[in-house]
């Protein structure tokens, strides 16, 4: 059988698909969600054997293995992890670059949080420093519920 495409010269695109989707975010981050939106407070889960809260919330304890049960409001004060600074403009990011993320350990959890960093110059963040939320003007039953986060006062 003759192979109609041995002489042609394969040609190759870059492009772009899009797949919108939708999940259910889970009863405990839609707990999260929904008091972050309504009441401005961060919360937490409580393990009751460790006693570690954790923000983001987490269902179950990663070092007990147990359900967590109480909610406990933690920061809206905490510190920077670690973070870095993108500069190049992706069509993902909602901001303009030079934009900065930092993993944000707040106040009274064990864990840390992902989010911007704003309100300073990025060659100005450390890690260590103290930040604190700051709420987005628009209501939102999400993480943009929080604009992001500025250096404490
Ligand atoms: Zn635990």
């Amino acid at each position: 059988m003759e192979d109609i495409f041995a002489e042609i010269e394969p040609q190759v695109y870059n492009s772009q698909i899009s797949v919108p989707y939708q999940w259910w975010a889970g009863e405990t981050a839609s707990k999260f969600f929904t008091i972050l939106r309504d009441e401005k407070k961060i919360l937490g889960t409580e393990c009751p054997q460790c006693g570690r809260v954790f923000c983001p919330p987490k269902k179950t304890c990663p070092f007990c293995y147990v359900d967590t049960k109480n909610w406990k409001e933690v920061g809206p004060k905490g510190k920077v992890i670690t973070y870095t600074v993108v500069y190049r403009q992706l069509a993902a990011l909602k901001k303009d670059v030079p934009v900065a993320f930092g993993l944000i350990q707040l106040e009274g959890s064990a864990n840390a949080m992902l989010h911007y960093i704003g309100g300073i110059e990025p060659e100005k963040i450390s890690i260590g420093m103290e930040v604190e939320a700051v709420f987005a003007d628009e209501k939102s039953a999400s993480i943009h519920a929080i604009s992001h986060f500025r250096p404490a006062k």
